[in-house]
């Protein structure tokens, strides 16, 4: 008999896997969890019946979201993440050898514990003496800080559920005002082919805030249409003139021609940056 995950990208469209084995699965306070062992992506993440991460491609995700917000920081030592109960960014975060503390805010203390069990590679610095793990809804947490981080990276799960008002604008100001006065702020952003609007408003909302925004591209083969954004707000660096005289040598899509190569947007996804940008405007 064969197993197969099959996941509604969009109402008319299914991406599916042949499963070798259901690792886990389980109903957490936030949503359900299961870790799948696929034949083509090695262990699998999913979330509400969304992938997450996966083994094979997991690492072009969280090197995108990382080292692009904390090469552009000449000397990122506060480092927050909100989501991310993975582990895999905060893996990046910790090769910078800048980084004094980094924070991670993930609501479901569940999703920790299955990376731990499951992902080992991907949680493998989640112990790391500079990482402080705590279980709270990011958008609170964030509300009682000012001044007080380098770079703050959103690694959240779609639109919908805990997650929602990590796209809004109250979020963002609440994130503004925790940004030192050079801070910067990186979100995943979906993506340009199924998620054109979301874009479009997390641009808006962020331009409407920090100085300067960018939107940047990399390719994510389990995620809808493989191509995915991840949208900068920052307060002074330009991420096209990077500041950092680190760059991170261990890894597998990273790179500074990456970096730069990243914001070349094809001209459908520029428009999504423009002010005014919708359809029929
Ligand atoms: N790389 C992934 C993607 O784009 O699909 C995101 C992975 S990470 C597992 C997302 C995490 O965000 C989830 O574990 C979820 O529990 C967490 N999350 C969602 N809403 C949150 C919130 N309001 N505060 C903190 N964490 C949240």
């Amino acid at each position: 008999m064969e197993l197969w995950y099959s996941e509604l990208q969009t109402p008319n469209l299914k991406f599916s896997c042949k499963v070798r084995a259901t690792l886990c699965r389980l109903q957490t306070t936030y949503q359900e969890l299961a870790v799948l062992d696929t034949f083509e992506f090695g262990k699998m993440l999913v979330l509400d019946e969304m992938v997450q991460t996966t083994e094979l491609d997991e690492f072009v995700y969280h090197e995108m979201i990382v080292h692009v917000p904390l090469c552009t920081h000449p000397y990122p030592e506060e480092v927050l993440v909100i989501g991310g109960g993975d582990g895999g960014a905060i893996r990046e975060v910790c090769k910078h050898p800048s980084v004094k503390r980094a924070t991670l805010v993930e609501i479901d203390s569940q999703v920790v514990q299955a990376s731990r069990q499951f992902f080992p590679r991907i949680s493998a610095s989640l112990d790391d003496p500079r990482v402080n793990i705590l279980h709270a809804d990011g958008v609170e947490y964030i509300r009682s800080f000012s001044d007080a981080f380098d770079v703050v990276i959103v690694d959240s799960t779609e639109p919908i559920g805990p997650a929602e008002s990590l796209f809004q604008s109250p979020f963002y100001q609440s994130v503004y005002r925790a940004l030192k006065q050079d801070g910067l702020l990186v979100a995943q952003s979906e993506s340009p082919f199924v998620n054109a609007d979301l874009i479009r408003s997390v641009q808006e909302r962020l331009k409407a805030i920090f100085p300067a925004t960018y939107l940047y591209l990399a390719s994510i083969p389990t995620y809808p249409s493989g191509l995915w954004s991840f949208s900068l707000g920052t307060k002074r660096y330009n991420p096209l003139d990077p500041q950092n005289t680190f760059i991170p040598r261990d890894t597998r899509y990273y790179s500074s021609q990456i970096h730069r190569g990243a914001f070349s947007l094809p001209r459908f996804v520029s428009d999504l940056t423009a002010p005014d940008s919708s359809p029929g405007s």
